[in-house]
């Protein structure tokens, strides 16, 4: 998309909830990286609304380092939103999102800006490996991934967390993107651009506990599947169509009976289970067009853009990315 600059700085968004114990370790990791990258660096940290003394701990890192923001959210809005705050401040030619657990080691933050400056617009992290997870969340990762392949169109790739390095141009356009209902990684890949993975070992947390209950691993991924497909609204129109295919027969098999053996054929019967099993699916049919109707109005309120812009010719800067909305 863009050329790389020589001299590039780089921006590292990371959400934080609860995470106060194991805040000043990720920043000495962090840092470690910067330092080794050489590069102009800012650490945007947001604050998610914790409970513990998170704020604290993270202002006092910024006091004694000019490199490090903090961004102070009211309250808790969930991961995607607070990535998508500190997101939205990120100055960098190249922005990384990872998470302050150091489940997402920071060192492979300098293989991502490795790919990034061959010309890749995202480097992913793939994990490989993932220590210290329960059984049943790898088995319902596995099985959320394989199912959101099947039902949508874009090629989010499986295994795959926020754990990201983009380029300044696809940040920008993650940063037009408005919708409510958040799923990062697959917006990210719906951008599309030349988009690599970096394999990596997720490592346990350093410190505190997962913040993503069953409850809140639901929401996320019913999320995603609304927010990337509207097979589900299709179905009631499948499911509508076979009712309907259904009562046809029915209807010539009843017909038939009837023909066949009258004398045992109770009156009546015919007709009334036709008509429900008939308006039945009429209804059940009508539900699914005005379903595949709200659905289309709902991927228009989303309002993504249509395409995305690769240059302006001749020279003439292209837009930038709207302020967003408060
Ligand atoms: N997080 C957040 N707000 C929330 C929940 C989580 O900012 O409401 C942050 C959290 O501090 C961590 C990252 O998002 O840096 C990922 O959360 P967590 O480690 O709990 O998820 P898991 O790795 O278990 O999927
Ligand atoms: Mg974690």
């Amino acid at each position: 998309m863009s050329t790389r600059p020589v001299d590039f700085l780089l921006s590292i968004v990371a959400p934080c909830y609860n995470e106060a114990e194991g805040l000043p370790e990720f920043i000495r990791r962090v840092k470690a990286v910067c330092a080794r990258l050489a590069c102009r660096h800012e650490i945007i940290l947001v604050n998610d609304g914790s409970r513990d003394h998170t704020l604290s701990v993270a202002r006092d890192l910024a006091l004694a380092d000019p490199a490090i923001k903090v961004v102070n959210l009211l309250r808790n809005f969930g991961h995607q939103a607070a990535v998508t705050a500190g997101l939205d401040l990120a100055a960098g030619d190249a922005v990384v999102l990872i998470d302050s657990d150091l489940q997402d080691p920071p060192e492979v933050i300098i293989e991502m800006v490795a790919r990034w400056r061959e010309g890749a617009d995202v480097a992913y992290g793939q994990r490989r490996t993932r220590a210290g997870e329960s059984a049943f969340k790898l088995l319902t990762a596995k099985l959320f991934y394989r199912l959101l392949r099947r039902l949508t169109r874009s090629d989010i790739p499986a295994d795959t967390g926020d754990f990201r390095l983009m380029d300044r141009r696809v940040a920008e356009v993650l940063r037009e993107m408005r919708e409510r209902h958040r799923f990062i990684r697959g917006m990210v890949s719906w951008i599309g651009g030349r988009q690599v993975a970096v394999a990596y070992d997720r490592e346990p947390r350093f410190a505190g506990s997962t913040k993503y209950p069953l409850r809140k691993m639901l929401a996320f991924a019913v999320d995603a599947i609304t927010s990337f497909s509207v097979v589900p609204l299709r179905l009631v129109t499948y499911l509508a169509i076979t009712i309907l295919i259904l009562a046809l027969f029915t209807t010539v098999g009843l017909f038939i009976a009837k023909l066949v053996n009258p004398e045992h054929f109770i009156p009546g019967y015919a007709s009334i289970i036709l008509t429900i099993v008939f308006f039945g699916g009429v209804q059940l049919l009508a539900l699914g067009i005005i379903g595949e109707y709200v659905g289309r109005m709902f991927e228009a309120s989303k309002g993504r853009p249509l395409y995305i812009v690769e240059q302006v010719y001749p020279n003439s800067p292209v837009p930038s990315a709207p302020p967003p909305a408060a």
